[in-house]
């Protein structure tokens, strides 16, 4: 199916008229919403005829209740529906999960000027407009409502949607344009693929009441039921699936533990608590983030592949998602200074052009500039130009992480060496040698380089560490950028007087102490790099480093999801998060998100080709030897 015209991975945006103020779509010749009354309309049509908002005030502590949509358009029924589980919902961690797909995404100014017209809504149209995604293709998983409400918004063609994307919904909207004017909307494979998203007892409004369409949809299984339409619509029509569709009703998660409270451990714990789940973290340091993320700083990016394939689309996702995972430290632990990717060599010249020639990305994500413009931007001098990420920077890490795990649900066992899982009844028995019994159902192994001894598999699973060494310069020795530049290495602004950068990438050393060897590595390339950041032979002193260990693994590829031993048979409740390399800050966020989803049974954040990328299984030894 895509083909979404425009070079990778922009997607067309909608071309809109208005008309007495109210949107129509230039293409379809259609309107977005009723010109009577477009929230009343929704209303009755969507909420009223799925029950809602009754059956949310039955949503199951630390449940989720998921509404699917064809056509996310201006967002109105997604923030109608908002509005109600705000005034329906149970007090008890519940989740509103709301699914849509749009093949023509509204731009961020046509999405404000349409939501303007709804006054009482403006509150959850601003925290929309805020976390919006910039127009690329994919899936974009929204965070809304302090984690009561998640949307997942496939920018792209409904059914790759519906082909890619893994979740179970309680009720549909159907709201495409009108049959006629969009038939694509409503083929027969696209009712069957909703049949696939859908259980015993799943409800669907629609505002058509055409004969085709509800045949389709009582051919897949709906009860339909013809109704009064609204306003001038005569009718409309409604259904509840009754077969038994494939889809199962999520498990109870049941109790979690994590293990290693670096970025990726805590941001998962902090994800699970926002759904009401309480948390075990466990570290054997006494602090979180005292690890390999433990580092003054660290930057927040990942490098772009030219081909847009499975690879470049998980590190997209991720670098979007990361963006706004850490907005709540904006100004204090975390800084969208702005980052620039310098074409430092020929050859980092020549592939940025390609991947500029071959790719169309929005601006607010990025843009090639001159050296003299990024002379500008950075504050700093440099000999060639490059890629500008106007929104990323740098983060304080271990300070994050400390945020994240402070928080009613989640329990932290620091100091606490976990060494062996063991199974035990259907759940999971953690032993540690200063005998902290912890027995769980779930139990999440996010502990960079030590994971390996973890695995309640021997031997059978293969990643590697990688020694990375960071050197910290004091600001007095050089012409400290004011961003992020990142080459051959990375250096940071300068934050109370010192600028880190590095980091070495040592394979085969297990040394943890910092070497001046290692700092002169990290200085010498810098200095290579940016000819000019040092005057005179400033750089050539002793310096403060520190040294972490990162896991990574064969393909370079992280690793999340839940383990499966090298006969493809799944370890119920032993899930991984890991092999994040040295881009863990900007991966982190999204495969936490994801976990959690697995873990909880809720709609996945990752369609199916980015979630099959990160595997536990790739790491088996027997399989990929
Ligand atoms: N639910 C929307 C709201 O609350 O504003 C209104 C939806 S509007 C009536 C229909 C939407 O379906 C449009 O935004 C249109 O771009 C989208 N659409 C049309 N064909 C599509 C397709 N094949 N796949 C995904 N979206 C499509």
């Amino acid at each position: 199916m895509t083909d979404y015209s425009l070079p990778a991975p922009a997607i067309e945006p909608a071309e809109l008229v208005w008309r007495d103020g109210l949107p129509e779509s230039a293409r379809f010749g259609d309107v977005y919403f009723s010109r009577e009354n477009g929230l009343e309309e929704t209303r009755y049509v969507f909420l009223s005829h799925n029950g809602l908002p009754d059956r949310f005030r039955n949503v199951p502590p630390r449940g989720a209740f998921v509404i699917a949509e064809t056509g996310f358009g201006t967002g109105l029924n997604f923030l109608a529906a908002w509005q109600a589980w705000r005034e329906c919902r149970p007090d008890n961690g519940s989740v509103l999960h709301f699914v849509s797909a749009e093949r023509y995404p509204l731009t961020r100014d046509d999405l404000k000027r349409a939501l303007d017209l709804w006054p009482e809504l403006a509150p959850l149209a601003r925290e929309l407009l805020t976390s919006y995604p910039p127009l690329v293709r994919g899936t974009h998983r929204l965070v809304l409502d302090g984690g009561r409400v998640r949307l997942t918004l496939y920018l792209g063609d409904v059914m790759d949607a519906w082909e890619s994307l893994s979740f179970a919904a309680d009720a549909w909207f159907l709201d495409g344009f009108a049959p006629a004017l969009n038939p694509d909307m409503w083929l027969d494979n696209a009712i069957a693929l909703i049949r696939r998203h859908s259980k015993p007892g799943t409800t669907l409004a629609t505002f058509t009441a055409v004969g085709k369409i509800r045949r389709a949809l009582e051919r897949e299984g709906f009860e339909m039921r013809k109704t009064p339409g609204y306003g001038r619509k005569r009718d409309m029509i409604a259904g509840v699936m009754q077969v038994n569709a494939p889809a199962t009703s999520p498990p109870d998660s049941g109790t979690v533990a994590v293990i290693g409270a670096g970025i990726a451990g805590t941001l998962l714990a902090r994800n699970l608590a926002s759904r009401g789940i309480a948390v075990t973290l466990i570290d054997a340091a006494e602090d979180a983030g005292a690890a390999a993320s433990g580092n003054l700083q660290g930057a927040m990016y990942v490098k772009l592949g030219v081909e847009f394939n499975v690879q470049t689309e998980l590190a997209l996702s991720a670098l979007i998602f990361s963006q706004r995972a850490y907005a709540p430290y904006q100004g204090t632990l975390w800084h969208p200074t702005g980052l620039l990717q310098l074409a430092w060599n020929p050859q980092e010249q020549d592939r940025q052009a390609r991947f500029i020639d071959r790719n169309r990305y929005p601006e607010e994500l990025l843009y090639p500039v001159d050296a003299a413009t990024a002379s500008e931007l950075t504050g700093t001098p440099v000999s060639a130009g490059g890629l500008w990420f106007p929104n990323n920077g740098w983060l304080s890490p271990a300070g994050v992480c400390r945020e994240l795990a402070s928080h009613a649900l989640i329990r932290c066992r620091f100091g606490t060496r976990i060494e062996r899982l063991v199974p035990c009844n259907g759940k999971w028995h953690l032993s540690s040698r200063n005998g902290a019994d912890i027995v769980v159902d779930n139990v999440v192994i996010a502990a960079g380089h030590r994971t390996p001894e973890l695995i309640p598999l021997k031997g059978e699973y293969r990643f590697k560490s990688i020694r990375g060494q960071v050197t910290e310069v004091p600001e007095a020795l050089m012409r400290a950028p004011k961003a992020v530049i990142c080459g051959q290495k990375y250096l940071n602004p300068s934050h109370n007087g010192v600028a880190v950068t590095g980091a070495t990438f040592d394979l085969h050393n297990t040394d943890p102490a910092v070497t001046q060897e290692a700092n002169r590595e990290n200085l010498d390339q810098l200095s290579a790099m940016l000819p000019d950041l040092f005057p005179d032979e400033a750089h050539q002193g002793e310096f403060e480093g520190r040294v972490g260990f990162r896991c990574t693994t064969h393909d370079y590829q992280p690793v999340a999801g839940m383990m499966q031993d090298c006969s493809g048979q799944s370890l119920e409740g032993v899930y991984l998060l890991t092999g994040l390399g040295s881009k863990g800050l900007t991966y982190a966020p999204l495969l936490a998100e994801y976990v959690a989803d697995r873990i909880t049974g809720q709609p996945a954040c990752l369609p199916a080709s980015l979630a099959s990328s990160v595997r536990p299984d790739r790491m088996c030894r027997r399989r990929s030897d």
